[in-house]
């Protein structure tokens, strides 16, 4: 199974790289490549009974054949057939061998799609085969498979029929004969063949079944795996501590009704021995960060250490600034620890986390790496947690049996939670703090792009707000036309407003020098502020009002949503203007959803419908394998049989140890595996 696809006959080297390109390396992966959809070429009809547009097969008889030429390059052949019920035109373009392998009076199947022309039948993209007992293409479910590079759905057929030919090729069974027979539950070797070659649809629905069901025995499995604790491990039994409540009366603000319930949530949990795993989902803007603290505090207050994790620096940093603010009259000690403190700074920071000098640890993925050890840690926050990688998160937990706390402004529907986080317990903030006026969001054509800038952008700064405009690159690609952020930057500066006070934030630049620039911002340094998507997660300036998102058509709906949050951040009108340079009828739609409504989880939900389930997953979480067949929405039913005994599993066998568990566990850390490289060099 893990040979080169070299192996198989009828693979040279020139298809094998074609191959390669699809990502087809090894016989395994051949055999892996699922179709895409199935073509039910089942359904044989009378010609009488066709319908315009229907792709269907018809039995009949040729009565005539002709070829012409309708331009240099072009022919048509044509062929008339009849049944019992009437007459039908087969069109074939440039196809003018079907005269020699057919004739009149041949009695045959044909598969094409129904056009009706007046009092014609045609029948176009048309196969036909001789009518026989062992129909090859037609008459059956035809499987369509993705393809590119010059690689036809022939080939791909056919090289999976030439590896079940080779006898030395054995697909092992990796599902333990337990599970199989009590979910009845097709062998794999019957699975593969019946996806590849349905003998009908009954044979194909249980090769579905069992192949679904196997992906998601895997994806729920490995997630259980590399997740940190066992759900119903003991954790720290924390005691309610009335130094929390001067902490409330010190803030600038009265928490909102949904952000104390969250708080209270979080409170009992932490006070329960049960160990925490809940999940705060809230809006961006929101006040999930105070939340945070609150909890952080409670931990510190019960004499146990706290860290919180953010995906970027910027956020980190951000974060440590405003928790700096709240404790240093309450004697709480804050440290942060990110890939540009120096190796000095850290040595020291991590003997004081190590001997519990340090109560609370901010920082990047840079706190999950092995050397960072605590006293006594007892709490464990991540924020915009999908950014991580599923085996990040078991990292920094599995330093100690915290308690565990996500917070995540992307709506996730339960189910969806659930599979990632296992059984956890989701907290909802559902309100925007007091005096918060609605952002206000416009989409205007490219070519309106500098009277936005003339005016809007113009009368902001007047008023003495400031601007952000995103880019979605940082560099002039020559391919696409794409505004990139060291040219916009250039052009607002030198073009535009020469009076003004210019940055630029980008990815590529030093911790340094983006710390500086956010700083500039911050502070009011700055009047406009040109970025790449760096400043997407948390970033709050609440005076900046207006945001102008260039090239809005290239980010997600949800990202777009994510980067209109970092303005209406304070009590000002806020706007945010989309850029968009399409014409098609995608994007108008997807520009309208902005312009309609400012709650995410309706844009997540429209993300959800227009980008699919798969696609939106991954961008959810990072490290997940990708899903092939299963679909988490349209299976819903074999989702929810897959983790109760994906439950039952980790509960006997936690590291899947077990001799029937083996080949189960290989099939998992190789998902998986190819995750990994990703996680480490995100941000
Ligand atoms: P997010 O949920 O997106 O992380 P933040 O925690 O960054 O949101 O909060 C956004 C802004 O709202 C911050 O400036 C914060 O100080 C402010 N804020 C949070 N809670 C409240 C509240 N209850 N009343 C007023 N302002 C608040
Ligand atoms: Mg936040």
């Amino acid at each position: 199974m893990n040979e080169s696809i070299q192996y198989v006959k009828g693979i040279g080297p020139k298809k094998a790289e074609k191959l390669n390109r699809l990502g087809i390396y090894s016989i395994r992966d051949l055999l892996y490549y699922f179709p895409r959809q199935f073509e039910d070429r089942s359904i044989i009809k009378k010609i009488a009974q066709l319908e315009n547009d229907e792709k269907v097969t018809v039995k009949a008889i040729i009565t005539n054949i002709e070829t012409y030429t309708v331009k240099r390059g072009m022919t048509i052949t044509r062929v008339d057939v009849k049944d019992d019920t009437g007459f039908a035109k087969l069109i074939f373009f440039n196809r003018e061998y079907i005269k020699n392998t057919f004739r009149v009076g041949d009695s045959i199947l044909a598969f094409g799609k129904v056009k009706k022309n007046g009092g014609f039948i045609e029948l176009n993209s048309c196969e036909v085969e001789y009518l026989s007992n062992t129909p090859k293409n037609i008459g059956k479910m035809f499987p369509v498979y993705p393809l590119s590079y010059g690689i036809t759905n022939k080939d791909i057929s056919n090289n999976i029929r030439n590896v079940f030919e080779n006898k030395d090729i054995k697909i092992p069974e990796y599902l333990p004969k337990e599970i199989l027979e009590k979910y009845r539950l097709c062998g794999i070797e019957y699975a593969i063949k019946n996806i590849h070659f349905p003998q009908n649809k009954e044979a194909l629905k249980i090769a579905l079944y069992r192949l679904i069901f196997e992906e998601l025995l895997i994806l729920q499995l490995g997630l259980f795996m590399y997740r940190s604790g066992s759900e119903n491990e003991k954790g720290i039994i924390f005691k309610k501590d009335n130094r929390l409540d001067d902490i409330l009366e010190s803030l600038p603000f009265r928490l909102t009704k949904a952000q104390s319930r969250a708080l209270d949530e979080i409170i009992d949990d932490m006070c329960s021995e049960k160990v925490m795993n809940r999940l705060v989902q809230g809006d961006v803007g929101s006040g999930k960060t105070v939340v945070a603290l609150l909890a952080l505090s409670e931990c510190v207050f019960n004499g146990y250490q706290g860290a919180m994790m953010a995906p970027t620096e910027i956020l980190a940093k951000q974060h440590y600034e405003s928790f700096m603010e709240t404790f240093k009259d309450i004697g709480i000690t804050v440290e942060i620890l990110t890939g540009s403190t120096s190796k000095k700074q850290k040595e020291i920071i991590l003997e004081k986390v190590k001997n519990g000098e340090i109560d609370i640890l901010i920082g990047t993925h840079a706190l999950i790496e092995d050397n960072v050890e605590f006293k006594n840690i007892g709490l464990v926050i991540t924020d915009e947690q999908h950014r991580f990688g599923v085996r990040q998160r078991g990292k920094l937990s599995s330093k100690g049996n915290p308690d565990i706390l996500v917070m995540t402004a992307t709506p996730i529907p339960r189910t969806l939670a659930l599979i990632l986080y296992g059984d956890l317990d989701i907290s909802i903030i559902d309100e925007l703090p007091p005096g918060r006026m609605p952002i206000e969001t416009i989409a205007v054509e490219k070519k309106k792009r500098e009277k936005v800038y003339n005016t809007l952008v113009r009368k902001e700064v007047e008023k003495g707000r400031q601007v952000y405009i995103v880019c979605p690159l940082v560099e002039e690609s020559d391919v696409l036309d794409i505004t990139s952020a060291t040219e916009t930057e250039e052009e607002i500066k030198n073009e535009f407003f020469p009076d003004l006070r210019v940055g630029l934030l980008h990815g590529k630049m030093k911790a340094s020098e983006k710390e500086n620039i956010m700083n500039d911002f911050k502070n009011h340094k700055l009047d406009i502020l040109v970025s790449t998507t760096v400043i997407e997660v948390g970033v709050n300036v609440p005076n900046s009002t207006l945001m102008i998102i260039e090239n809005a058509e290239r980010f997600g709906l949800a990202q777009l949503h994510q980067l209109r949050g970092r303005v209406g951040r304070g009590k000002y009108q806020s706007y945010c203007i989309l850029i968009y340079n399409s014409k098609s009828e995608v994007c108008r739609k997807r520009m309208e959803i902005m312009e309609d409504t400012n709650d995410g989880f309706k844009i997540s939900e429209k993300d959800l419908e227009i980008r699919g389930p798969g696609e939106f997953f991954g961008t959810m979480q990072h490290g997940v394998p990708e899903l092939k067949i299963a679909n988490l929405f349209k299976h819903m039913k074999i989702l929810k049989v897959v983790q109760k005994e994906a439950r039952i599993i980790i509960g006997e066998d936690p590291n899947l140890e077990f001799k029937e568990h083996k080949g189960l566990k290989k099939e998992i850390e190789l998902k998986f595996k190819n995750k990994i490289d990703e996680d480490i060099t995100m941000n």
